[in-house]
């Protein structure tokens, strides 16, 4: 701290108070505060079923008193619970990249609308079975809670630094995992001469050499870092597999007369799902089929995709210039319109069904899966990370029958997987993201994965690096110097 009067050349510490993302996958919530200066970075909602409750309990500091959110990126686990914060007096900066703050425009209103649709369902339901649910019947917040927030945020460049309150500056750096994401590092100000405290937060990271994307940066150099660790106990097969993986699901599914129904969310994975059948068709490994990607934001975010040529990869700008865009081509067709989708279900013959949400936790998906789960010949195709808890998780992991609208729905349909499509990078590209900082970070703190796969990250951590990692748990607190 500084000392009363005069210059000192002390570090202002920084601390960090875990409100989320510890000991579980969702909810990204980290509440730093450094000196006088109080800033979120992420803020996002909590999916897992039986962690819920926590989207609806206040928050253990004064939104008002917040001096700014940061956004590592744009999906709701991370930047979901901005309207909510805002609603109860947040009036500060959002800082995220360009990108973020695009998709962030796209997603939060659709998600105020659905939290609307579904607390409709849920109110008419609990008439009908004449009970009361655990969770209030209003939404969460509304359409127009989430449009009202929307004009707090505050786009950042790269590399930029950014004064985010007090003596607390910000650098955002590319994260690869989805378009926009980044890792960000937080640096204080010292008392005097020199830089005091930083640390650094990974964000969500992607693996290296994946479609579309960047390779995530490495991150400044700080001893102190805040890693996630959604697949820290696993590793993914070869990404150059992803291709001959899904040619062989997708021509299995068509032999069998059946739909191809995959869970994605309309950000990202649908367009890299996109960037590889249309590589497929053009390589003709797969017949042409219908592809239909039923979202109404897939329209919009295929937009912000093309606005944002310059965070693509040599590979994707190739194809680019080559006019070969990925987002088009015969027999694909984007689908916004409620009749149009469900349309889909008359079409005879087989088709490729890419919806979402893809935990399966809400979205247009669902009706999907309510027609083809019973439907031997259909293949549920599931591309990315499945949390504990959600209705996907469920499917993925083997049940033979679920609930879906309130019916008991059997499943009958082929459930497949394909890992080397995933977001995330996987044990060892968390570790060599961590091994290409300039300096060996001392304490790692592992977030962002359940128990096990945390544990075992940070084991690995420890005997890998020689640093001192733990898993902080909800509420944890701790000062860095
Ligand atoms: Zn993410």
């Amino acid at each position: 701290m500084s000392a009363a009067g005069g210059a000192t050349t002390l570090a202002m510490s920084i601390s960090v108070t875990f409100l989320g993302a510890a000991r579980n996958v969702t909810g990204s919530r980290y509440l730093v505060r450094c000196g006088s200066a109080q800033v979120l970075v992420d803020c996002g909602l909590y999916q897992e079923r039986e962690l819920l409750h926590r989207n609806w309990e206040g928050v253990p500091f004064r939104p008002g008193e917040l001096d700014a959110i940061l956004l590592t990126h744009a999906h709701l686990d991370h930047s979901g619970f901005v309207p909510v914060l805002a609603r109860e007096g947040f009036g500060g900066p959002v800082y995220c990249t360009e990108a973020t703050a695009e998709i962030v425009r796209i997603l939060l209103p659709d998600a105020g609308r659905l939290n609307e649709e579904d607390a409709e369902h849920k109110r008419r339901r609990h008439e009908r079975e004449r009970r009361k649910g655990r969770f209030p019947e209003k939404p969460l917040y509304t359409e127009e809670d989430a449009r009202r927030c929307l004009g707090l945020l505050s786009p950042v460049r790269y590399g930029e630094r950014v004064s985010v309150g007090g003596d607390l500056e910000a650098v955002f750096r590319e994260a690869g995992h989805i378009l926009g994401s980044s890792s960000i590092c937080l640096r204080s100000r010292g008392g005097g001469a020199g830089e005091g405290a930083s640390l650094v937060f990974s964000g969500d990271l992607g693996g290296p050499g994946r479609p579309i994307l960047r390779d995530p940066e490495p991150p400044c150099d700080s001893g102190c870092v805040v890693i996630e660790s959604t697949y820290g106990d696993r590793l993914h097969g070869d990404a150059r597999d992803v291709g001959s993986e899904l040619a062989r699901i997708v021509n299995a599914t068509v032999e069998a007369g059946g739909n191809l129904v995959i869970p994605s969310f309309a950000v990202e994975r649908a367009h890299e799902l996109l960037y590889y059948l249309s590589a497929l068709l053009e390589e003709d490994r797969i017949p042409h089929l219908m592809v239909f990607v039923d979202s109404p934001m897939a329209v919009s975010v295929t937009e912000v995709f093309e606005r944002h040529a310059e965070l693509f990869d040599e590979e994707m700008l190739a194809r680019m210039r080559s006019r070969r865009s990925p987002f088009e081509f015969p027999g694909l067709r984007f689908v916004s319109s409620v009749e149009d989708s469900k349309a889909i279900n008359r079409i005879r013959g087989s088709a490729i069904i890419i919806a979402g949400s893809g935990m399966c936790t809400g979205g247009r998906i669902k009706h999907h899966l309510a027609r083809n789960l019973p439907r031997a010949e259909s293949t549920i195709l599931f591309v990315g990370y499945q949390a504990a808890g959600t209705l996907g998780r469920q499917i993925a992991d083997g049940a033979r029958e679920v609930r879906i609208f309130g019916e008991t729905v059997p499943v009958r349909s082929r459930v497949e997987r394909l890992e080397g499509l995933s977001a995330h990078a996987d044990r060892n590209g968390l570790l060599r993201w961590l091994e290409s900082s300039g300096r060996r970070p001392e304490r790692v703190f592992v977030t962002h994965g359940e128990p096990a796969a945390a544990d075992s990250f940070a084991a690995l951590a420890r005997e890998r690096l020689g640093c001192e990692a733990t898993v902080p748990a909800y509420g944890d607190t701790v000062v860095v110097d």
